[in-house]
């Protein structure tokens, strides 16, 4: 694997690094297309990324400024979409017919599998789920409401809680307190969860709260979607039971209709950093390879088959 800094002040620089990383693949290996999952949203026929959170796309045409300079078939999806697909077709969701995936990192990032396909939406923006409001007038989020899901379920809520914990002296947080040398700012949320790996109770306890909140927001979509496995990957997953125990209460306990309706499967993604590298590749490698089981998956752009159908009109019946 190679990586490289995508610089935040320029769209032309992420540009330049993306281009280092595939000349120099291409001088190792065969290359036959190239897949890329941006942070971003990106619109529905994936060639521009209306914004970036943390980069400066705003109305970047990436794919078609990165065609004019990569001499190959090329794909852009959404970063969390490409994680989705990584799950679906290699890892914990696999062959399943309705897939919702969760991402657990600063925020709440996602994706949606239906039938074999990544739903979009109509405009790309399906799956900002992070945003459901589940506390009206709970907590601001940075998108400009408040009480947003991901303000409750998510490393950023773990991180605070934790630090709202240590900063009221309570003798509960002086273990977790210690772990940071006395300074409530340096928790973080890996330590966190370090720490309750370690048993520390204070820190199970807040991995638990952000469990039981998890559990509500993935009611609340089963409620919606109905799907056979909802996969949890990103950074706080890595809690592992600690994590998806709480949620698998919290989500029975919440569920509509329980108790005369099949619950889904919760499971913690089979992929850590990298689904979202194998799900570009897998999407890239099926924009130019057609796998026999392609009319099962259904990937293919609905115009390919009309081409075809229309190729069948126009030709001419043997009399
Ligand atoms: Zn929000």
């Amino acid at each position: 694997m190679l990586t490289e800094p995508t610089p935040s002040h320029s769209p032309r620089a992420v540009e330049n690094a993306i281009l280092r990383v595939v000349a120099e693949l291409r001088a190792r290996h065969r290359v036959e297309a190239v897949g890329i999952g941006a942070a971003g949203w990106v619109d529905n026929e994936q060639a521009v990324v209306r914004f970036s959170p943390h980069l400066a796309w705003r109305s970047e045409p990436l794919k078609a400024q990165l065609t004019e300079r990569i001499d190959l078939p090329l794909i852009v999806d959404n970063d969390a979409n490409a994680a989705a697909w990584a799950e679906y077709r290699f890892g914990a969701g696999r062959g399943s017919s309705v897939m919702v995936c969760i991402t657990l990192g600063t925020g709440i990032g996602g994706g949606l599998v239906i039938g074999g396909q990544l739903f979009r939406g109509t405009y790309g923006m399906a799956g900002e789920w992070g945003h459901m409001i589940a506390v009206p007038d709970g907590h601001w989020c940075e998108c400009g409401n408040r009480g947003c899901w991901e303000q409750y379920a998510s490393g950023n809520a773990l991180v605070r809680e934790a630090r709202a914990l240590a900063r009221t002296n309570s003798p509960t947080a002086y273990r977790l307190l210690e772990l940071v040398g006395g300074d409530p700012d340096r928790i973080t949320g890996p330590e966190v969860t370090a720490a309750a790996i370690s048993g520390e109770p204070n820190s199970i306890e807040l991995l638990a709260d952000v469990g039981t909140w998890l559990g509500r927001g993935i009611a609340n979509l089963a409620a919606a979607l109905d799907p056979e496995v909802v996969v949890i990957g990103g950074g706080v997953s890595a809690a592992g039971d600690l994590l998806l125990l709480p949620a698998q209460r919290a989500f029975s306990r919440t569920l509509t209709g329980r108790g005369f309706r099949e619950e889904a499967r919760l499971a913690l993604a089979h992929f850590r950093n990298d689904a979202g590298l194998i799900g570009a590749a897998d999407l890239a490698r099926h924009s130019i390879l057609e796998p026999p089981d392609s009319a099962r998956f259904g990937f293919w752009p609905r115009r390919r088959k009309r081409k075809q159908r229309l190729a069948r009109i126009r030709t001419p019946r043997r009399l």
